[in-house]
């Protein structure tokens, strides 16, 4: 038996990281913890490292990095510590590791997996939001390094499984017509729509089918996740936005399909839980124990279908703006949106006044070219204090 694959996991506190550490501990014989890295939860990061013995940590700065290397040596533990930015592209890039769960949520996810791509490595990508940032940068290092690049968004997942294995040749030519991506609708699917504008945080975050971080709950609820998920689509597969249909799937178990020109339509199915495209992941192109019940179709009974309704997600209208303009325009729309989630989470604004927001920014702001990463943070930056300006404009 060969040597374990070693793994880091970025944000491990999280949902996606603990979930990719639940399927890891499955398989001693497969996989060893090489990092893992946590944000704001470090009593949690402290006892995952406890259960893993990681060769590093990395925390955000230096003091919680010198207080959680005294607590692991005073347990016996000879993980190193280490912090910031610096700290997480180390260990996303090091010549050890032979794979990266990139789960940090948001753009600042965005540089540590870059690392990890710029280095060669076996990405697993759950952080969309770097994908949709920087598509055609991302994509390009891909190719340069050899990088392989595996979705762990259930969607994404979904859709790789069901292309051809030469899709990367292009979709017309290996007979795709359209990818089919399914949303949940969220848990206000059916809400009056004149009741949308008081509706809480704690509603917002509690999803029908999944569980989930709070912002990308929140991006549920509004349909912005799916929104990114087409951006993050159309770089995945070399898709152009209309080729990506969105389609409302209330009960979350076919995961995406993909629609081919002799009129075949190939659909993933399971049980709504991450652990199934974490395992397909970190296995592929193998299958393993994900610890997933198998799927109980008499259980499921009946699987529904319908459009969804753009003026109850104008979040949904935006992001297809934004990925028919290209540019940074992605980028600006996920910064936009960033800073309105945590507005929305914090109370200052209503659910209705994220897309607002988003709109106003993106009528504020020219899209410019993605080239570089300046040009992709300076258009990040651009569009975060646009957002935060609507905000204190606003302020009740
Ligand atoms: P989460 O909020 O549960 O976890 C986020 C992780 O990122 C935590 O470990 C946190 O410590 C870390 N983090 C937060 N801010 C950070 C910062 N500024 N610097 C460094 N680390 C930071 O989120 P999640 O639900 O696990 O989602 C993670 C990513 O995976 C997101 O991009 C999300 O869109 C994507 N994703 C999640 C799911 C899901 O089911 N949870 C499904 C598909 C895709
Ligand atoms: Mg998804």
């Amino acid at each position: 038996m060969s040597s374990p694959q070693l793994i880091t996991v970025l944000g491990a506190t999280g949902s996606i990281g603990l979930s990719t550490l639940d399927v890891v501990a499955r398989h001693p014989q497969r996989y060893q913890v090489y990092a893992l890295s946590g944000y704001s939860r470090l009593a949690e990061l402290k006892t995952l490292c406890l259960r893993h013995c990681p060769r590093y940590a990395v925390v955000p700065d230096e003091r919680s990095a010198q207080r959680l290397q005294d607590e692991l040596r005073a347990a016996g533990l000879a993980t190193e510590v280490l912090a910031g930015e610096t700290g997480l592209c180390a260990v996303a890039s090091a010549a050890e590791v032979d794979a990266v769960m990139a789960a940090i949520v948001g753009a600042a996810g965005l540089k540590p997996t870059l690392a990890a791509v710029q280095a060669g490595k076996k990405v697993l990508l759950a952080n969309k939001e770097a994908l949709v940032m920087s598509g055609a940068l991302f994509m390009q290092a891909v190719r340069e390094s050899g990088a392989v690049l595996l979705p762990i968004d259930s969607e994404h997942n979904a859709i790789f499984q069901c292309l051809p294995s030469d899709y990367s040749r292009g979709l017309q030519v290996t007979g795709v017509r359209r990818i089919l991506l399914t949303a949940s609708g969220g848990p206000f699917r059916e809400t009056p729509l004149a009741a949308l504008a008081a509706v809480s945080p704690e509603q917002a975050c509690a999803h029908p089918n999944w569980s989930m971080g709070r912002k990308i709950s929140v991006d549920s609820a509004s349909m912005m996740n799916k929104g990114l998920e087409l951006i993050e689509a159309c770089w995945l597969f070399d898709a152009r936005p209309e080729q990506v249909e969105v389609v409302i799937h209330p009960q979350s178990v076919i995961h995406s399909l993909v629609d081919y020109v002799d009129g075949s339509v190939l659909a993933q199915l399971g049980n709504p839980d991450m652990r199934t495209p974490i395992a397909h992941a970190l296995a592929w192109p193998e299958r393993i124990d994900s610890g997933v019940a198998p799927l109980d179709l008499f259980a499921v009974g009946r699987l529904d279908f319908t459009p969804p309704d753009i003026q109850r997600f104008p979040c949904l209208r935006l992001a297809r703006q934004a990925a028919e303009a290209g540019g940074t325009a992605p980028a600006m729309l996920n910064a936009a949106n960033e800073v309105a989630v945590s507005a929305f989470l914090e109370r200052r604004i209503r659910f209705p006044e994220i897309a607002s927001i988003i709109d106003e920014v993106l009528n504020l702001e020219t899209v410019a070219d993605a080239a570089t990463l300046d040009c992709i943070l300076q258009a990040d930056a651009r569009a975060r204090c646009a957002a935060e300006g609507w905000l204190k404009h606003h302020d009740r």
